[in-house]
């Protein structure tokens, strides 16, 4: 791949890049391209989008669309994704005649479960205990011991969206029936002491970098609040979960910024253990404290893939809490909430998305919070916390 130096013009402007999908993840990583020089192009069919909306230019198109997937191309050397269900097709339409990280291989795995979770076991990861189900036969020999369990799409899951909870054979068979029937894959519920996430970034040339492993709370299978301070996550387990991190990212010759779900399970003979959950092919919710906390943000590190720079070992500057804006939080017409007392509180970010209707469950936005200690932090997030009607953590 060549490298995109910014400042460099390309057809009479600044070097653009391009990226598949209008979401936040895009805006943020528009925002950071921008930063640096570069142009941006974005491919999504909703006008409003929140990428769409910042990005100098907005192709309106569905993602499979030839028309748009070649004005893309025509305007980018370089393109991206910003959610890993940009159908495989498309993707590798546009890596047959452009840079595309990550690339079409690693996405579709990422994209299905199973295949996922087989890659997992090839690197040598531990998975939860699980069962891939596509057929009756597989529905019937399902193991007793992966009850009770999730039930989860192989495909297009997101937000918890796509997941039945299991205690019973009956209880399986007929969540699989109401899944209508597509391929899926059962795991074992585990007990989670916490949850945790790494995020790297890997260049075309292998080089790798991190950031520190956060933790992550999650409420009704959406992420709530992640709070990055040293010892949040022991050590040694945190040294654990980046080279599975690094594994993981170099069995797929990964290139981009790579997101990594872990379980730390809780109790017994396995309390204290790591297990992985699920990747991300794309920056992720878990690393928007980096935006604030860190001196290179995640979508940072996304351009410089992209583009073929140098990566550098991000450092993070301060303890740092995350917590999540959900459409839950605006008033019932839609009124937005008391952003003028939290800002009176030091050290907070805020971070909306642009989207102009709020519903529930919907990412509206997030609130970075930083100080000079990790009590301090903690403090103000639970007055944050309370301003805004978040459940304290
Ligand atoms: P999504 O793609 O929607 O993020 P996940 O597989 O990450 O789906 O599940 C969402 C959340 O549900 C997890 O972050 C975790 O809190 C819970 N969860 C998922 N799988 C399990 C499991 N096997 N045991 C216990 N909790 C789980
Ligand atoms: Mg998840």
């Amino acid at each position: 791949m060549s490298v995109l130096l910014p400042g460099s013009v390309v057809n009479g402007q600044p070097a653009p890049l391009g990226v598949m999908g209008g979401g936040q993840l895009g805006r943020m990583f528009v925002h950071a391209a921008q930063a640096m020089g570069y142009y941006t192009a974005v491919l999504d069919p909703d006008p409003a989008s929140p990428a769409g909306l910042v990005s100098h230019h907005h192709i309106q198109t569905d993602y499979l669309d030839e028309q748009g997937l070649a004005q893309l191309m025509q305007r980018c050397a370089a393109i991206t994704t910003e959610f890993e269900n940009v159908p495989a097709p498309a993707l590798l339409t546009l890596g047959a005649h452009r840079f595309v990280a990550p690339g079409s291989d690693a996405v579709a795995i990422a994209q299905d479960r199973a295949a996922e979770k087989a890659h997992f076991v090839k690197c040598g990861v531990p998975v939860a205990p699980y069962a891939v189900i596509e057929t009756e036969a597989q529905l019937a020999a399902v193991a007793d011991d992966l009850l009770p369990g999730i039930l989860k799409t192989s495909r297009l899951g997101y937000d918890g969206k796509g997941q039945v909870r299991v205690k019973t054979r009956d209880e399986l068979a007929a969540a699989w029936a109401e899944l209508k029937q597509v391929p899926c894959v059962l795991e074992k519920m585990l007990p989670l002491q916490d949850e945790c996430s790494v995020i790297l970034a890997r260049s075309g040339t292998g080089q790798m970098v991190h950031f520190p492993v956060q933790r992550n709370l999650h409420r009704g299978g959406i992420l709530a609040v992640t709070e990055v301070n040293p010892g949040v996550i022991a050590p040694a387990l945190a040294q654990q979960a980046v080279d599975a991190a690094q594994s993981i990212a170099e069995g797929l010759q990964y290139v981009g910024v790579l997101c990594v779900e872990f379980f730390v399970l809780a109790g017994g003979q396995d309390g204290g253990r790591l297990v992985v959950n699920e990747i991300a092919p794309r920056p992720h919710n878990s690393g928007h404290y980096t935006l604030n906390a860190c001196d290179q943000s995640q979508f940072d590190l996304q351009v410089r893939t992209l583009a073929g720079l140098p990566l550098t070992q991000p450092r993070q500057h301060s303890p740092a809490i995350m917590l999540n804006l959900l459409g839950d939080l605006w008033g019932p017409g839609g009124e937005p909430p008391a952003w003028d007392q939290v800002l009176a509180l030091p050290g907070t970010h805020l971070h909306l998305y642009g989207k102009l209707s709020a519903r529930k469950g919907r990412k509206m936005g997030h609130l970075n919070i930083t100080g000079a200690t990790p009590e301090a932090v903690r403090a103000t997030a639970l007055q944050a916390c309370a301003l805004l009607g978040i459940e304290p953590f």
